[in-house]
């Protein structure tokens, strides 16, 4: 389905990145992994090469650094010759009511989660905009649809992916290059670990499907917005969420 196309998954080292990456090399594309953890993001590689005949590698780059972002898709642009999908993925979480979030909390959540969109979408934008063709897939969240309490900067960040997705779909429309947004649920991964029995409890609750989301059911619907099944979509965001927002 992705034979022969060349991808890059940020925040890949884990969770619905990793799941991401190993389902793009299934599906016949070569990987750039990026991170910020070598060893992790060694061992994503080593297993998709044993699981896949498809190329992989890591590369050690902060999405919220311009600088390094550049310097990064470079390598990637020297290695694969051309980057046709891009998947904004990173994303951290640093929770607290408004009234006690730090400076420091607010801007690191905006700087990783929706900068680094900026910083990679310009990145790639060269590569695509020669090729007349690429796919940029956003890892929004239910978040930034319905806001949160106690995670004003979260939602702000993953709102405004919501409208970079938007306009750059419509900037880019015209030369085949498609924009398109996921948002998540509850997964399964290291960032929803840390939640409280309790708190888990609530939340399932406000899930139809009443229960938790994998990280690959993430992956199969990035995997359906990269291929040909998606040729005609742009600007969307699709939730994938157990039909919490319906
Ligand atoms: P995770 O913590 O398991 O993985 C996050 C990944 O991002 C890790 O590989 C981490 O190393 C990487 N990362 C963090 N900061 C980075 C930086 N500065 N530069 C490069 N990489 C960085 O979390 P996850 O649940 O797999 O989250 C993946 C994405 O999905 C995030 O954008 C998250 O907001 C979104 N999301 C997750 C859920 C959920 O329930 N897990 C729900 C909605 C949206």
């Amino acid at each position: 389905m992705l034979e022969g196309k060349k991808a890059i998954v940020t925040g890949a080292t884990a969770g619905i990145g990793k799941a991401i990456a190993l389902t793009l090399a299934e599906a016949g594309a070569d990987v750039a992994v990026f991170g910020t953890n070598s060893e992790r993001g060694q061992k994503v590689v080593d297993e998709i090469k044993s699981k896949t005949s498809r190329e992989a590698f890591f590369v050690s780059a902060d999405v919220s650094s311009t600088q390094e972002v550049q310097e990064s898709v470079n390598q990637v642009v020297e290695k694969f010759g051309s980057v046709d999908i891009l998947v904004n993925n990173a994303g951290i979480v640093k929770d607290g009511l408004l009234m006690r979030m730090s400076e420091a909390d607010w801007d690191r959540v905006i700087d990783v989660n929706l900068k680094s969109v900026f910083n990679m979408s310009k990145a790639v934008l060269r590569t695509m905009m020669k090729a007349r063709s690429g796919r940029i897939i956003n890892i929004s969240s239910v978040i930034g649809l319905t806001g949160n309490a106690g995670q004003v900067n979260y939602a702000a960040s993953k709102s405004g992916i919501i409208g970079v997705t938007k306009s750059l779909a419509k900037e880019l429309a015209s030369r085949n290059i498609f924009v398109n947004c996921v948002a998540p649920g509850f997964v399964d991964t290291g960032m929803t670990d840390t939640l409280g029995d309790n708190l888990k409890e609530e939340i399932l609750k406000a899930i139809p499907m009443k229960r938790i989301g994998t990280p690959e059911e993430i992956a199969q619907v990035a995997l359906f917005l990269a291929g040909n099944g998606a040729n005609y979509i742009t600007g969307q965001v699709l939730p994938v969420d157990g039909g919490m927002t319906m």
